[in-house]
């Protein structure tokens, strides 16, 4: 089988519905926390299995010999994400799947962020097991699923200066994902995958000034003072800075990705950014 954690997230239903349009549903296991919010894949006779990364246990035995594997990194910042993620590993050692593919983070980025990603490479290569990186650069979706303050205040704020960001739609990286899942000779390689244009936060307020006709202008502020805006948004102090310690890293170029790899893995050029703009004002 083709086997997909964190199904019901955003990325992994992506993932489904791109896998559902290429391989029979019978082929197809999506492992999820919640089986109710997975009633729609088992309508389409997708296999759904309940696991939770914190339960090693609930892995025992879901698996098979010859699976090929994504394991979509969590978003429980708090709960040692690399352990969770090696309970996938181990299990999938103890079944001898024929592949595991990670969703990482480039190997550009340096940000605090990433620590959990390369502790997992780690594991998973330490592991044995044929491995797959898909270092997924940023989302598009990151950006134009917050367009609400950005047309409140007139303003994207960012503290990223004049850095440049290779986003992609998440469709774009599911396509990749598919690609691997359902392809031959990824095993034992590492793609960096991004956005074919990279924009910087200017020509992005600017795209949204064009498409709604506002003024939108791009204010750039020091690391510390969009910490406290985050967190007087809401955010949590600590994700709050994590945010912010990203945008240093984009300021220094470290979400750039120009490798073409997502491009060639999807088999077409990737969605603009200008795209998910239209998206999200519909
Ligand atoms: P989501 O938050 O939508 O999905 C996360 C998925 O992980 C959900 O399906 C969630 O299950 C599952 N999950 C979390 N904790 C556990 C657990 N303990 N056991 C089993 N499953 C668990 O994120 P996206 O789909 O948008 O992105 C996928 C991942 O990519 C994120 O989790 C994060 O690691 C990373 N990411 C990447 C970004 C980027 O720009 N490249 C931006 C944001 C995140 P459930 O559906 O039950 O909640």
């Amino acid at each position: 089988s083709i086997v997909v954690t964190g199904a019901t997230g955003h990325l992994g239903r992506h993932v489904v519905a791109q896998l559902l349009e290429k391989v029979p549903a019978e082929q197809i296991t999506a492992v999820v926390r919640d089986e109710a919010k997975a009633a729609d894949f088992a309508a389409r006779g997708v296999t759904v299995a309940v696991a939770d990364y914190n339960s090693p246990e609930t892995f025992d035995g879901l698996f098979a010999g010859g699976d090929k594997v994504l394991l979509i990194s969590g978003n429980e910042f708090d709960k040692g994400r690399p352990q969770q993620h090696k309970v996938v590993i181990d299990a999938a050692v103890a079944a001898g799947v024929a592949l595991l593919a990670y969703t990482s983070a480039p190997g550009s980025l340096n940000a605090s962020l990433v620590d959990d990603h390369r502790a997992t490479e780690e594991l998973l290569l330490a592991s044995g097991l044929p491995w797959t990186l898909l270092r997924n650069g940023w989302y598009h979706e990151n950006y134009t699923e917050n367009l609400a303050p950005v047309l409140e205040h007139s303003a994207v704020v960012a503290a990223a200066g004049d850095g440049r960001v290779s986003s992609a739609s998440r469709a774009d990286y599911a396509a990749a994902a598919v690609a691997v899942l359902t392809g031959e000779g990824h095993e034992n390689r590492t793609y960096e995958l991004g956005g074919d244009t990279a924009w910087s936060f200017a020509e992005y307020a600017a795209e949204i000034a064009r498409q709604t006709g506002k003024e939108i202008s791009y204010n750039s502020v020091p690391e510390e003072t969009l910490r406290n805006i985050l967190a007087g948004a809401g955010v949590p102090e600590a994700f709050a800075g994590i945010l912010a310690d990203v945008d240093t890293s984009i300021a220094k170029g470290e979400l750039v990705v120009d490798s073409g790899d997502l491009s060639r893995l999807a088999g077409r050029p990737t969605s603009p950014i200008s795209a998910a703009v239209a998206d999200a004002l519909k």
